[in-house]
């Protein structure tokens, strides 16, 4: 039982309308797709969508780490994924994003083997996830227009990009508080964007608004500012740009810098590590939130099984596939209904069908 081939796909998929955070806006994603073929005729999918300013990747570094690993991996036991991971590891030692499409691809391949969908594999704690629907930056008004219609597509929880302009940021949450009313939960995420003095005056002028978590108030490397919000905040603290691995995850948890914390694929450089940061902080009574970069059907797929598996993932931000024009996945993946992520009865991942001229031909095959 070995791998036996690896093909790599750049994908560039394009937003339905410039998707506006705090460090500034995207109109596309490029994306690295994987296709891992084993000698048992099973195969498996993962991507990667990386992000410049959070691990420092893009798609020209995600190939070329990716020509280091793949070729180690040949003949190795897809099944065997601490063991492969230790050998991604020893080959490089950062750049999660690009082996977070090799640890999907070996999740999927998992799951395939064993026949079952993969969230079943690991837990099964749920089977379905809740998840919000992201709200990127426009003037105040026209967020509170963006928060009614995704109410009315049936969504339940709303995340909204704040961290440019603090009076602006108030009076934002306040008018979609005012338009979505009370029953639906609000997050809120400044993606670095404000100081301890802000962040403290924004967070305590919106608390009546009853918002669930403020996600990254203060720069990444900020930690001690992050001490102080979370001491002066009435609102719980999330971190994201801050926590990549697990050990980020034990880090902040021992300073007392999160209440909770977020963990994306790309950061952790895929399921097994997402796993861990989830389970550290679960032995610190830290609940974790499943988010995203800009991954199509196939990563929010694998952030999908992974929140339903495990029981300390209590909230998800798996929507980026919902703001993307291009849909890569044909057939398969998880579908949304009245803000729930529902998984089919496919194997692994449950990707079936993959659009063929948006993904074009691979880029690489190693074998
Ligand atoms: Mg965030």
């Amino acid at each position: 039982m070995g791998i036996q081939q690896i093909e790599v796909y750049p994908v560039t998929l394009r937003y339905k309308e410039p998707f506006r955070i705090a460090p500034g806006a995207s109109t596309e994603s490029q994306n690295i797709v994987v296709r891992m073929l084993t000698d048992y005729e099973v195969f498996g999918w993962g991507e990667s969508s990386p992000s410049q300013r959070v691990t420092g990747e893009n798609a020209k570094t995600v190939v070329s780490v990716l020509d280091k690993i793949a070729p180690k991996l040949i003949g190795m036991c897809p099944l065997r994924i601490e063991q492969d991971i230790e050998v991604m590891d020893s080959v490089v030692t950062r750049n999660p994003a690009a082996k977070a499409a090799i640890d999907m691809a070996l999740h999927d391949i998992f799951g395939k083997t064993s026949r079952k969908p993969l969230f079943m594999l690991m837990g099964g704690y749920r089977t379905e996830v809740l998840t919000d629907l992201t709200l990127g930056i426009k003037s105040p008004r026209e967020m509170a227009n963006d928060a009614v219609k995704a109410v009315n597509k049936g969504f339940k929880a709303l995340k909204v990009k704040v961290g440019v302009n603090p009076a602006e940021d108030v009076e934002c949450i306040r008018l979609i508080r005012e338009a979505v009313g009370g029953d639906i939960q609000i997050g809120i995420d400044a993606n670095q964007g404000w100081t301890h003095k802000q962040a403290t005056e924004v967070l305590n002028k919106i608390e009546k608004f009853n918002i669930q978590f403020a996600e990254q108030p203060v720069p990444a490397e900020d930690i001690k500012g992050l001490i102080k919000v979370r001491k002066d905040s009435p609102i719980p603290i999330m971190a994201d740009e801050s926590v990549h691995s697990p050990e980020d995850a034990l880090h902040l948890i021992q300073a007392g810098a999160v209440d909770l914390i977020n963990i994306k694929l790309m950061k952790s450089g895929g399921i097994l590590k997402g796993r861990k940061i989830a389970d550290v902080a679960e032995a610190a009574g830290i609940p974790c939130m499943i988010g995203c970069m800009g991954e199509s059907e196939i990563g929010i797929a694998a952030g999908a099984h992974l929140a339903a598996a495990v029981k300390n993932i209590q909230h998800a931000d798996l929507d980026s596939d919902l703001l993307l024009k291009d849909k890569l996945v044909k057939k398969g993946g998880t579908k949304v209904k009245n803000s729930m992520r529902i998984f089919s009865k496919q194997y692994g991942l449950g990707i079936r069908e993959l659009n063929q001229k948006l993904l074009g031909k691979p880029k690489r095959i190693y074998k």
